[in-house]
């Protein structure tokens, strides 16, 4: 029933681990170079910190979204439990709440 919607969480996970793969090797990397670019470079790991973040957020909510998937949980409102829409599911397949209880 959720086939489309399986299909386009585990395209985006594993986008979505790519994406933080790639974050953290760079913020990984040594910082070997003179103080401006130090400067810039230190602000890039903030950046990179605040982007790693919020994609392991998403990453955890679609681990979520797939776990209610698998147990048929998926599509009720976590917090009224309601139907939420399709409309919504396709457009934010990851989410857990109903469009009344996200606003
Ligand atoms: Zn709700």
């Amino acid at each position: 029933m959720y086939e489309k919607i399986k299909e386009k969480l585990d395209k985006r996970k594993e986008e979505l681990q790519a994406l933080v793969n790639k974050v953290e090797t760079s913020a990984r990397r040594k910082l070997d170079k003179d103080f401006e670019e130090q400067a810039i470079e230190r602000q890039n790991e903030e950046v990179l910190t605040a982007l790693d973040n919020s994609l392991n957020e998403e990453l955890e909510q679609i681990h979520e979204a797939l776990y209610r998937i698998e147990k048929n949980m998926y599509g009720k409102c976590a917090n009224c439990g309601a139907e939420i829409g399709e409309k919504r599911l396709l457009a934010v397949p990851h989410t857990s709440l109903c469009i009344n209880c996200a606003e």
